[in-house]
């Protein structure tokens, strides 16, 4: 897992959290178990390590009983305003085991007038240890008493198959080697990479979708160098070819990955894609 709520992690340790986050998501689900990740990596005792079972919090938090997490789904069609009282009274006192005592709403828009009335206080006078994430399907069905109160935050998952295993399978190996071939330029030759932008991708793909894959394929490059770096993971698996990444440290690859995140978001929205490379190239060589 690396996306924007990776930097909750950081947020919470720099005391920068806000007390409330509205999430919108295109899988709630996908995004629930990243926050619940997040979570983990905040009150993990140990440093946490991928899937950590061996410490008691992270075990608490996989079966759902940590006492100072509470996850709310609606009952039935709507999210009701006894729930949230119920939310009250579980968190009237200190938490126990962690810091903070922290509810995750699920399908936030399911709210009722009534159920986010109840939650006012909540979200207006929070105690210094509550700590609250909604997440939506549609951030425009929220109810604004909601939606007004908090820091808004949009994560997209792409729905294919893409992952750090499958990204040189036939499918994807076309694209894989011309992102193995993009790095490369960028990393050890230091090329321009503008003009490599018009000859290897512009003229040879003409898809949004494409730079989707292209660039996604990249972070998980990058992600799995940064895992690395950061001791979760024992080897770049199975792709020698990028053992050069290892040498950065984990600030220098967090740079990128954010450039490449943010240059994925961007490809949703932003109709010219000449531009947005530019711009991505232009920026990464000020990092790198
Ligand atoms: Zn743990």
């Amino acid at each position: 897992m690396f996306n924007k709520l990776n930097d909750l992690v950081n947020y919470y340790h720099e005391n920068k959290l806000s007390h409330a986050y509205l999430i919108e998501t295109n899988n709630i689900n996908n995004c629930f178990s990243d926050l619940r990740v997040v979570v983990q990596r905040i009150f993990c005792p140990n440093t946490y390590k991928e899937n950590c079972n061996e410490c008691n919090i992270c075990n608490l938090i996989n079966q759902n009983y940590l006492p100072s997490l509470k996850i709310i789904e609606p009952d039935g069609s709507s999210i009701k305003k006894e729930q949230i009282l119920e939310l009250k009274r579980a968190f009237s006192s200190v938490p126990i085991y962690t810091k903070n005592n922290i509810y995750i709403i699920k399908n936030a828009e399911k709210m009722t007038e009534s159920s986010a009335n109840t939650m006012l206080k909540f979200l207006e006078e929070p105690e210094d240890n509550l700590l609250g994430f909604f997440i939506t399907n549609n951030i425009n069905n929220v109810i604004n008493t909601v939606k007004s109160r908090c820091e808004i935050i949009k994560l997209y998952y792409d729905d294919n198959d893409l992952n750090f295993k499958t990204l040189n399978s036939e499918k994807y190996i076309n694209y894989f080697n011309i992102v193995s071939n993009y790095i490369y330029k960028l990393e050890i030759e230091k090329k321009n990479l503008i003009m490599y932008n018009k000859s290897e991708l512009l003229n040879n793909f003409s898809e949004r979708e494409d730079y989707k894959i292209l660039f996604k394929i990249m972070l998980l490059i990058y992600e799995e160098a940064l895992n690395y770096t950061l001791g979760l993971k024992n080897n770049i698996s199975s792709y020698d070819q990028f053992n050069y990444l290892t040498k950065f440290d984990s600030k220098m690859l967090i740079k990128r990955i954010k450039l490449i995140t943010q240059l994925l978001d961007d490809i949703n929205y932003n109709v010219n894609l000449e531009l947005l490379l530019d711009k991505f190239v232009i920026e990464l060589s000020e990092v790198i």
